[in-house]
This record gives C-alpha cells, sequence and structure tokens, in this order.
C-alpha cells in the first residue's frame, strides 16, 4: 500500500493554507505518523500557534526554524491553542508559557488524554497495519530531523506512556509487576506529567477566540479523546480540525475514555461537524488541507459502521468471547494487544449500551460479550 500521507516526513517549507494561516510541519516518529501540523495565525502582535508538536529539542529546534521563515520569534506567540491532551499536540505548550509568558487554550476538560492507560493514542489499529505494509512507517526522516534530539523527543513519548499504563477495564487483574518495574513508570509518570501544560485559558463548545482579526468558533468534538475540540472561521471557512477529521486515515477511538460511550461521542461528533455551515478548507493535524469535510466525516463512520457488523458476525460465529477473543478475530495477528483490544471493547460497549450486546464477567474477571 502506498505511503499515507500522514506518514510524510516533516517538511521544512512554511505555507499559507487560509488567509493569515501558516502550516508547519514537525517531525514526529510515531505509529502511522511522519509529522504534526502546527499551524500559525497571524495577527498585529504575533500569532497564535495550534498543537506545537511533541515535547523535546528536536521538534523545539524544528518549530524554531519555522518559525524564523515566517519572520516570527518565539517570544511573538502570545497564544497556544491545543486541541487536545496527546503528546504530539501539547508537546511545546509548556515551555512556551513557562519562557514566553504565552496564554495556553485547551478544552476546560483537558487532561484525559494524557492518562489513558492504553499506550498508542493516534491512528487506528487498522492504519497502523496499512503502514507496515508501506514505506512510511520506519522509514527515514529529513536528514535535517534525524539523530540524537529526535530520539529524546521519541523516548520523552514513550516515557508518557509508559507513565500512563493501567488495569483495562475489560480483561481483569493484570499481574503485580516486579519493584524495579514499578519504581520505573514512577519516574516516568514524574518525567511525563513535567511536560503537561497548566491551561490558563480554559474553554468550552460556543466560545470564540479572536484570532487573526476574526472570529474563531469552538466546536467540541469529543470521540478520538473526550477533550478535542476544533475551530472553526466562517469569514473564510477555514476549520482547524485536529485529529477528530484526518484526510485518509481513521483516528484511534479508544474504549477507555472519559465517555462510557466514546464511539457514540464520535459519531456524534462528526455528524456535528458534517451539518455545519460554512465550512470551506480543512485543516488537519496530520496530512494536507482538504476541502470535502461532511465526505470525509461519512466515509469515517461508514468505516465504523462496516466494524459493527464485523463484530456481530463474530458474536454469531463465537458464541460468548472476551475482548481478546473478539479483537484477534478482527484484527491480524501482527496487530494484537491492547491497542486493537481498545478499539474492540469501543465497538462492544457502543452495541452494549445501544442494547444490542450484553456482557458479564467470567471467573477470571474478564468481560464475555454475546452480541444480538
Ligand atoms: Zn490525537
Ligand atoms: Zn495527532
Amino acid at each position: 500500500m502506498a505511503r499515507r500521507q500522514e506518514q510524510e516526513s516533516a517538511r521544512s517549507e512554511v505555507t499559507e493554507v487560509a488567509a493569515g494561516v501558516l502550516r508547519m510541519e514537525l517531525p514526529i516518529r510515531m505509529p502511522g505518523l511522519g509529522h504534526v501540523n502546527c499551524y500559525a495565525i497571524l495577527d498585529a502582535s504575533g500569532a497564535a500557534l495550534v498543537d506545537p508538536g511533541l515535547p523535546g529539542p528536536g521538534t523545539w529546534r524544528a518549530l524554531q526554524d519555522r518559525l524564523k521563515q515566517a519572520g516570527l520569534a518565539p517570544r511573538n506567540i502570545h497564544t497556544v491553542i491545543v486541541t487536545h491532551s496527546h503528546p504530539d499536540h501539547f508537546g511545546g505548550a509548556g515551555r512556551f508559557a513557562k519562557e514566553f509568558g504565552s496564554k495556553v487554550v485547551a478544552h476546560h476538560s483537558f487532561g484525559f488524554g494524557v492518562l489513558t492507560p492504553t499506550a498508542a493514542p493516534e491512528v487506528s489499529v487498522d492504519d497502523l497495519a496499512a503502514g507496515d505494509s508501506g514505506a512510511g512507517v520506519g522509514s527515514a526522516p529529513d536528514a535535517e530531523e534525524s539523530g540524537a534530539a529526535e530520539d529524546q523527543d521519541r523516548s520523552a513519548l514513550e516515557q508518557l506512556r509508559a507513565a500512563t499504563t493501567g488495569i483495562t477495564p475489560w480483561g481483569g487483574a493484570r499481574p503485580r509487576p516486579p519493584w524495579r518495574t514499578k519504581l520505573k513508570w514512577r519516574v516516568m509518570r514524574w518525567l511525563g506529567s513535567s511536560v503537561i501544560p497548566t491551561v490558563s485559558h480554559p474553554v468550552e463548545h460556543g466560545d470564540v477566540l479572536e484570532l487573526a482579526d476574526r472570529e474563531w468558533f469552538v466546536v467540541h468534538t469529543p470521540g478520538h479523546t473526550g477533550d478535542h475540540f476544533c475551530l472553526h472561521d466562517p469569514e473564510t471557512g477555514a476549520f482547524l480540525a485536529g485529529d477528530h477529521v484526518l484526510p485518509s486515515i481513521t483516528p484511534h477511538i479508544s474504549g477507555i475514555s472519559s465517555s462510557p460511550d466514546p464511539l457514540s461521542s464520535f459519531f456524534f461528533s462528526l455528524d456535528r461537524v458534517a451539518e455545519m455551515a460554512g465550512v470551506g478548507r480543512v485543516l488537519p493535524a496530520h496530512g494536507h488541507p482538504f476541502d470535502d469535510l461532511a465526505a470525509r466525516c461519512h466515509a469515517i463512520k461508514r468505516h465504523h459502521h462496516e466494524r459493527l457488523d464485523e463484530v456481530r458476525a463474530i458474536s454469531r460465529e463465537l458464541g460468548p468471547a472476551t475482548v481478546t477473543a473478539f479483537s484477534q478475530r478482527l484484527f491480524k495477528q501482527r496487530s494484537w494487544g491492547a491497542m486493537a483490544e481498545s478499539e474492540t471493547y469501543a465497538h462492544l460497549e457502543h452495541l452494549r449500551l445501544a442494547r444490542q450486546a450484553e456482557s458479564h464477567r467470567d471467573d477470571s474477571g474478564r468481560l464475555v460479550y454475546v452480541v444480538g
């Protein structure tokens, strides 16, 4: 399979993608992703940055380079806007606040994404698997971006992930880790918490932000995380989509969420933005800008409805089965593990809460589902 646009390595050029809005690609090497888009929204006093990449010196250096190209210095960044609580989006926010006094804008429920117990938060398991067969994942990044600093960024991310490892709601008790592992987790939790920004300006659905001398509306879009929001500028049609709607991959919907039914939340949020009038250019956090927001929302919904149909068919075949059993039928062996189980759990709980499935715990505490 060809490389997805979200897997392309970060390019250093800065491009104007909407009036007064610059796209700056920052390097990341997370599974299924090659870059994150940081957007600079310009005004007379400097700029607001949306999603300033991973924590760590490699991203910071790349961002300084992009800002310089745009004629900006870090002290000109008066505001940092974080679309949701994933580390490739909030990474640089705390540093801007600390060193330059930037405001940090995020949803008032910001935070759950960093506490999610399962590891990889971004891309659906299907799209990770697609990446494995293509040239994208793990391919060499641009020479400019490679090297030790990026490795430090990656390890910061891994520390964050490790810091959040917990017990799955579907799997019963986890074996007690040895003391050495527990000590490592404690250190990592401390390291992880040191890069999570403090939100100085919490926002909620319907709030208006004045950016580039225009009014941008906060559109709360729970699903990928409970605290995710998009920004819409009705004057030009620009729509900052974060990870809610990506051009060619499906965002990961974790079963472990602040919502009991994250898939329902996601469907609600897809409908919410698909029905919006006055949306033109969509500016996603990964991949290229695109135009038909409603069509992309419908395609993503279709994918999940097909997945729900597969879950029903597997249940007919297996009878009562654990989340692990369902996930091992849904996904190829190379994708098995916590992330596949988390997506499977989101689909099973969606069906259970719609009264199309029932569950109980077996003797070892594992949830067992029957669908239909
Ligand atoms: Zn995300
Ligand atoms: Zn992302």
